[in-house]
């Protein structure tokens, strides 16, 4: 039998609609902020996740689809934006602009453990900065963020800040981290102590072992030009947006250098990041491109759409019935011109008799059923019946847009 692979979804009506919904708000910010789409393969070399997401993540290490394609190169399904962005911009000399704003939206694909709002197949909309080195640049696409959250109606959301450093302060924290860690290796998770000397900053983000050692590890120490910088990016934000420092936010992928930030909200029995980012000013150099500075984020889709409350604007829906064959094309043809008018219409199911057509106008949540015969046609009227109210009157056609406009 045909079969759903498991992790992966068939989005129906109102979730496809929510995740549209997310989509719609997102631009309408982007447009206001001056970003541009930017649209990119879901296949690239698996080599450029490699280098940018980083060899000891976890995506890397065990979450990418990734497969020999039939000309025997190593490809990957993206597992994420940002190391396709900045392979684009490297190879079409963006760069001869020198501060570039991209969004993009499009699904990721990581095989992970699947669980409420976690998925092997999910759609992230995420914003990319090229090019700009302010700290004003990092707070602009965190405010930017609040915005989608905002118009969307997401309730009780967190921003998490922090600042991880860059080259010259990070080793010392790095090393400082691993002492640590060596000395408690009998009590970290199984993952953690193999990822102690690869990654130690990870250790911080895992959720079994982070929460232990909030209080007790070692703190970064950031270099005046870092400590900089991130008081700027502060200073922009606040009254801005409530925020809080977190000084064991480190964020799972290697490219990020000095501010990182997670946007958080509880959803019931589902993950709590919502959207995450951060600068990464040695990603671009480190793909073989110019040494640009970077800040962007990715927003989750689905799970912003399950924390969102923006209700839509119904619009009344109209449903056509023909009760005879000779009043088909009349009906047909009321049928477009609904359309025409910006009415949302429905019906056109003329093979079946007035009873089967009524029931599908109240599956369906209609507002009105317009029902015509042979006698309507020759009157040139309808029967207008409001299934809210149950109350139906017979109209001359020309008035049909005004009734449909003034009753309830
Ligand atoms: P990341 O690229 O891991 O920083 O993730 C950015 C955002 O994408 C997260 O905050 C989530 O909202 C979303 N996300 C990441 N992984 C998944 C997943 N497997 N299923 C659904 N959403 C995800």
């Amino acid at each position: 039998m045909a079969k759903l692979l498991r992790g992966f979804r068939d989005l129906f009506e109102t979730e496809a609609q929510k995740l549209t919904k997310v989509e719609r708000i997102s631009r309408d910010i982007f447009k206001i902020y001056g970003v541009n789409e930017l649209r990119l393969p879901t296949l690239e070399l698996k080599e450029i996740f490699i280098k940018a997401t980083g060899q000891t993540t976890d995506i890397v290490q065990k979450e990418m689809y990734a497969f020999e394609d039939g000309g025997g190169r190593l490809v990957a399904m993206r597992p994420e934006g940002t190391p396709g962005v900045a392979r684009a911009y490297i190879e079409n000399n963006f760069q001869a602009n020198p501060v570039q704003k991209f969004f993009y939206i499009g699904n990721m694909f990581r095989a992970e453990r699947p669980q409420a709002g976690r998925y092997r197949e999910f759609e992230q909309i995420g914003v990319e900065y090229i090019g700009n080195a302010s700290p004003a640049a990092d707070a602009e696409v965190i405010l930017m963020l609040k915005a989608i959250f905002d118009k969307l109606g997401v309730k009780n959301y967190k921003v998490k800040i922090n600042s991880i450093g860059c080259k010259e302060c990070r080793p010392k924290f790095r090393e400082d981290l691993i002492k640590f860690f060596t000395l408690q290796k009998d009590s970290l998770c199984e993952k953690c102590q193999t990822r102690l000397e690869v990654n130690p900053l990870r250790v911080l983000d895992c959720k079994i072992d982070g929460p232990k050692f909030t209080q007790s590890a070692p703190k970064q120490v950031l270099c005046p030009s870092c400590q900089k910088h991130f008081d700027e990016v502060k200073k922009y934000l606040e009254g801005k947006v409530p925020f809080e420092v977190d000084p064991c936010l480190v964020r799972g992928l290697d490219y990020y250098t000095k501010t990182v930030f997670e946007f958080q909200a509880d959803i019931a029995g589902a993950q709590n990041a919502l959207a995450a980012g951060g600068r990464y000013d040695d990603l671009i150099a480190s793909m073989g491109g110019p040494k640009v500075p970077a800040v962007g984020w990715a927003l989750g889709a689905e799970r912003v759409a399950l924390a969102s409350t923006f209700e839509e604007i119904k619009t009344k829906k109209v449903f056509v019935v023909s009760v005879e064959e000779s009043s088909n094309s009349y009906a047909f043809n009321l049928l477009q011109d609904l359309r025409d008018n910006g009415f949302t219409a429905e019906g056109g199911l003329f093979d079946k008799n007035l009873k089967a057509q009524m029931k599908q106008a109240n599956k369906i949540g209609a507002d009105f059923a317009i029902i015509i015969g042979g006698n309507e046609v020759a009157k040139n009227t309808l029967l207008l019946k409001n299934l809210n109210s149950g109350k139906q009157k017979e109209i001359v056609y020309q008035d049909l847009f005004t009734a449909l406009k003034e009753e309830k």
